[in-house]
């Protein structure tokens, strides 16, 4: 250090006095490298209103965009804290320390239950500002706890990743953690309920190998990365070129990892219209008239339609019938595996 950082900067400080304006008022994109003021962020759910990139959302900001209205938090069983009493340059109990300390929360995810689209939803989302939104035992406990209340309440479960995999300080605990999930989401697939998947930045490592690719509709946010090692990695395994784009959602949806991509302003439309088209058993989607999916335009058509009497789900149901259409579409169901578009001509 130097006089003028030691001596001078601390005199200026004393005369100008402190700040009074915080530094957080413009953030860049890490895109276009646009500035954005960050009320026209925090306005535009997070996204570029320059170029449209998706920038990283809280899990609570996210949350309340998803959910109708108000939502209940379910509680994660509490798990052994540190069970190899890891130390790497920092302990593994005082790491968890910290990100607590600097989120409020007990781990990296949270559970939450309420309505989207009027339909019962159980909600799995990872927090990614603690610790990378890792798997661990608790995050492995909170998709345990969610499947059972999807199940326990006839809810349709929405996992939500941003995680960098598993937690490394967990060692093997971590790794079993891949099974247990996996396991948990076949739960819910065994009671016919929906298991949807919306895939945001990062999915990696651990969590794509596990429960976030076993969706019945893997939904995922533009431009966003999904891969299990990183590219560097591979490319230095296979010694080749990696193509350009790969391993982002649009990359993964042209090549059938990924169903759709889905701008977050469209995301709570999208999911309450899929979870209407999947377990709707009174044709209330048809009575509210709106114009898309299945069975949707003439009045009563829903009620005898695909979706009527006690089925929760209906599998066969093809993306090209979930997708926003731009068209209205016919009253009359297409048969399955052809696009709307093309059974009209
Ligand atoms: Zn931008």
């Amino acid at each position: 250090m130097n006089w003028l950082t030691n001596l001078i900067r601390p005199k200026i400080r004393s005369i100008v006095g402190p700040k009074d304006v915080p530094d957080n008022l413009w953030q860049k994109c890490p895109s276009c490298e646009g500035m954005l003021f960050h009320r026209d962020l925090a306005e535009n759910m997070n996204v570029c209103t320059h170029c449209g990139h998706h920038l990283k959302m809280s899990v609570t900001d996210r949350l309340n965009l998803l959910f109708d209205g108000a939502y209940k938090r379910i509680e994660v069983p509490s798990v052994p804290q540190d069970p190899l009493k890891f130390k790497d340059k920092k302990k593994y109990v005082d790491r968890l320390k910290d990100a607590q300390a600097k989120t409020g929360e007990k781990d990296a995810i949270i559970v939450a239950e309420g309505e989207i689209g009027g339909m019962p939803a159980v909600v799995a989302a990872f927090n990614f500002d603690f610790m990378g939104g890792s798997m661990g035992a608790a995050v492995g406990e909170g998709i345990v706890r969610a499947a059972e209340t999807a199940v326990s309440k006839n809810a349709a479960l929405i996992a939500i990743p941003a995680s960098g995999g598993a937690r490394m300080q967990e060692g093997m605990v971590s790794l079993i953690q891949l099974p247990r999930t996996v396991i948990a989401v076949r739960m819910v697939k065994d009671a016919g309920l929906p298991y949807i998947v919306l895939l945001t930045d990062p999915t990696t490592g651990g969590v794509s190998a596990s429960f976030a690719m076993l969706g019945d509709i893997h939904m995922a946010e533009p431009g966003c990365l999904i891969g299990f090692a990183g590219k560097r990695v591979i490319e230095e395994t296979i010694r080749e070129q990696l193509p350009a784009g790969f391993q982002t959602a649009e990359y993964l949806r042209d090549h059938g990892m990924v169903d759709m991509v889905v701008a977050r302003k469209d995301l709570k439309e999208t999911i309450g219209r899929i979870l209407n088209l999947l377990m709707n058993r009174t044709g209330s989607l048809n009575q509210k008239g709106n114009g898309s999916g299945i069975g949707a335009g003439k009045a009563g058509s829903a009620k005898s339609g695909l979706f009527a009497g006690k089925t929760a789900f209906a599998p066969h149901a093809t993306v090209n019938q979930l997708t926003p259409a731009n068209d209205p579409v016919d009253a009359a169901p297409t048969p399955i595996g052809v696009s709307k578009r093309a059974a009209k001509k």
